[in-house]
């Protein structure tokens, strides 16, 4: 399996919990390697942009008001098949239905506030890793 990389962000809830550390030793515990990290404050504008793609969605406004409560850590992984392997690490996007010993199972407070965010796609990646960094920002 290829090198990748993926965007993860820490979501405002979990933020909000003092859980930046405990969140990473998962992924650091799994073979994900942290190699562009940066603790922001996304504005409106960022928000609605970033999940641009959802915007239909009923859910959508208060995902960006969630998405705006709070700082947020948003963060590059690198490693063997690091798309995949973040997704696993998270877990499903409802805490409900996510499997034990996954950060939303350990970790989420509902489908919305679910602590954390993983690319779904090597291009989407790609994307999601350029809205925040630039490539002098990566250092793998
Ligand atoms: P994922 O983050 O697992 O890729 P999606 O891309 O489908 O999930 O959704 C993006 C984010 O929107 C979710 O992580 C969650 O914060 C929020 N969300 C998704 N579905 C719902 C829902 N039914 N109700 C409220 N918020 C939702
Ligand atoms: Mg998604």
């Amino acid at each position: 399996m290829a090198v990748e990389r993926t965007l993860s962000i820490i979501k405002p809830d979990a933020t909000r919990r003092n859980l930046t550390g405990k969140i990473n030793a998962r992924f650091e515990d799994n073979g994900l390697r942290i190699v562009a990290q940066r603790r922001l404050q996304l504005t409106r504008v960022q928000a609605e942009a970033f999940y641009g793609v959802h915007k239909e969605r009923s859910f959508f406004n208060d995902l960006c008001d969630f998405m705006t409560s709070g700082p947020v850590v948003a963060q590059v992984f690198e490693g063997e098949g690091a798309v995949a392997k973040n997704r696993e690490i998270m877990g499903a996007t409802n805490p409900a239905n996510a499997d034990e010993g996954t950060i939303r199972k350990d970790f989420a407070e509902s489908v919305e506030a679910n602590s954390v965010h993983g690319s779904d796609s090597p291009e989407n990646a790609a994307i999601e890793i350029a809205f925040f960094f630039a490539e002098t920002d990566i250092v793998g």
